[in-house]
């Protein structure tokens, strides 16, 4: 079951502030740090299979700071970026 948000997501405020708004679908309400979180992970990882439904169905819920109404798949992609970046360093 999806719970709500309780993490801590203060580090990564100024990458939620600029993501696309968007409550489609199974972005509703879902926690677009936590998206980004577990994009970072998978890019860090190079991983080339992904299932961006599955993500976000797993998500947990938020309403909180700056990741309020954001976007969860683009929270998503942009830490799979991020991830990838790093990957090479
Ligand atoms: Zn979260």
């Amino acid at each position: 079951m999806n719970k709500d948000c309780n993490k801590d997501h203060s580090a990564i405020q100024h990458i939620m502030k600029e993501l696309p708004i968007s409550q489609k679908g199974l972005e509703r309400h879902k926690c677009a740090a936590c998206a980004y979180e577990i994009g970072y992970e998978h890019g860090k990882k190079r991983q080339k299979i992904l299932d961006i439904d599955d993500v976000l169905k797993g998500l947990d819920y938020s309403q909180a700071q700056q990741q309020r109404h954001k976007s969860a798949h683009a929270g998503y992609m942009k830490g799979y970026y991020d991830g990838l970046k790093d990957s090479y360093k």
